[in-house]
């Protein structure tokens, strides 16, 4: 296929043209289609993270702080998982999807037939960088893609340890991983792709899908935004903290489905307040910069701009700054002004902010004037608020009485909608985005009917008018 290119990769003096063009002889031999060859190369992935274990939760520790448990559960053990289930249905997801057909294409079969889509680019971000990374990598090995790879720099070592350990373990032929920032990047998206998934801020995704563009490639935008989280009067306070406390302040609140803001309605925000700080104390005790389990922030940049969103706002909890690892306290800000940074931006970090209102209709107003979230919360007793709370807002997910754990369900496609992202992955969802779910109509040549062919007469058309 024609590659050339871009002025601006040119100049950069970076190139992967030559990259692609090996992948793609390599997808055009056939061998990626195979079912054996993507069974074998799930296991090969399966067999890296288990092998390699220590050394990838050791490359975690020292990028985000993250620990063990934490690593276990949100990137090793979700990824091995993922492979698990992929393995499992595989054989199902490739079988044709068979639809009926109407009368008039008698005798005939009609079924959606998943094929690949050839070479895929894969940029990964830095918050669950093993995660985001593999997880559609996972996806597109499972729908028979070759891929490039590009993990995020700012997890360096992380980023380091894949470029080691994939050309070990996978079909180089088939794989490659590119490191680098926003040069290599630009010049992978010269290139052209038969899809380009994108996990990462809103700004580069847009970069991301003006380059894509320009040779008509399909892209998968997994973004992020402002999470918001309902809390109601009458919820079970306790457990409302704990799962509240356990998905916000999670690697340290960077997590792109991460509550942003608590909604709660004026006069129990002081209830829920203390809730959360007992919560607090409970998980990371009363100093969690000493804790082991809370994470670190990606690097002194990100901790900068985490400490200007305390500039003017009501810090009643936290704001404790540990420049050296650099890590972030739990913070909770009340009442800040709707206009201030820290409620304008995503906040990707350890700061709560929370909002009151008269009453659930007034904040859901206010979650519905502004851009679609990524997930959306709702802690209440009551089923006809949480049902309330589902329908008359937009976001990517939903998660009633809980944070996060509907990431725990491979039946469940994840993606955002507006500007959280467009697209969507894991399970199924996954293997659908790397696949063409190609048409096709089978048909016999029997029964070969007239009155379809001209010359037409008008009883040529009223017998087809009895099809229509
Ligand atoms: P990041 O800085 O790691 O960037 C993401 C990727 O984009 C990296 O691989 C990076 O090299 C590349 N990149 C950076 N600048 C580029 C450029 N100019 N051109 C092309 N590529 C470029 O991550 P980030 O953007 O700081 O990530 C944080 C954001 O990602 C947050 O908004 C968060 O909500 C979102 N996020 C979303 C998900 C999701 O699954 N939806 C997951 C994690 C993070």
């Amino acid at each position: 296929m024609p590659n050339r290119p871009s002025l601006h990769a040119v100049e950069s003096g970076i190139c992967f043209v030559d990259t692609v063009e090996k992948l793609t002889t390599s997808y055009t031999t056939g061998k990626t289609r195979s079912l054996d060859w993507r069974k074998t190369q799930l296991l090969a992935l399966k067999r890296l993270l288990e092998e390699n274990q220590h050394d990838l939760l050791k490359a975690l520790k020292k990028d985000l702080g993250k620990c063990e448990t934490e690593a276990m559960v949100a990137e090793l053990g979700f990824l091995l998982s993922d492979i698990k289930h992929t393995l499992k249905h595989l054989d199902k997801w490739v079988r044709p999807r068979s639809v009926s057909t109407p009368m008039v294409a008698w005798p005939g079969k009609s079924f959606q037939q998943p094929e690949p889509l050839g070479t895929v680019l894969i940029i990964g971000a830095w918050n669950y960088p093993l995660q985001l990374l593999l997880a559609p990598y996972i996806a597109a090995i499972a729908a028979g893609n070759c891929a490039v790879l590009k993990p995020s720099e700012l997890a360096v070592e992380t980023s380091s340890l894949i470029a080691t350990l994939i050309p070990q373990y996978m079909d180089t032929s088939c794989v490659q991983v590119i490191e680098g920032g926003k040069e290599e990047s630009t010049a992978l998206l010269a290139c052209r792709w038969d899809h380009i998934f994108y996990t990462g801020g809103e700004a580069v995704g847009k970069i991301v899908m003006a380059a894509a563009a320009r040779h008509l490639t399909p892209v998968t935008l997994e973004l992020g935004g402002k999470s918001p989280c309902f809390v109601d009067k009458n919820t079970n306070l306790a457990v409302t903290a704990r799962r509240l406390v356990w998905g916000k302040w999670m690697n340290a609140g960077q997590t792109c489905i991460a509550p942003d803001y608590v909604i709660v309605e004026k006069g129990y925000e002081q209830t829920l307040i203390e809730a959360i700080k007992q919560e607090i104390n409970n998980q990371y005790g009363e100093a969690p910069l000493a804790s082991r389990d809370y994470g670190n922030i990606i690097n002194q940049r990100h901790l900068k701009r985490l400490e200007s969103y305390m500039d003017n706002v009501n810090v009643v909890f936290g704001g404790e700054v540990d420049e050296a690892r650099p890590a972030m306290a739990p913070t909770i800000v009340l009442e800040p002004s709707h206009e201030s940074p820290i409620m304008k931006e995503e906040i990707f970090g350890p700061i709560l902010p929370i909002i009151t209102v008269n009453n659930m209709d007034e904040g859901i107003k206010f979650v519905n004037d502004r851009p679609k979230p990524l997930a959306l919360y709702a802690f209440s007793d009551k089923d006809d608020v949480l049902d309330h709370i589902i329908q008359r807002t937009s976001s990517g997910s939903v998660c009633t009485n809980d944070t996060m754990m509907f990431m725990t369900n491979p039946e469940l496609p994840f993606g955002g909608v507006g500007n959280s992202g467009m697209g969507s992955y894991h399970g199924r969802a996954g293997f659908d985005t790397f696949s063409h779910l190609k048409t096709v109509m089978k048909r016999s040549f029997a029964l070969d009917v007239f009155f379809r062919y001209a010359p037409f007469s008008k009883l040529k058309l009223s017998i087809l008018k009895r099809f229509l």
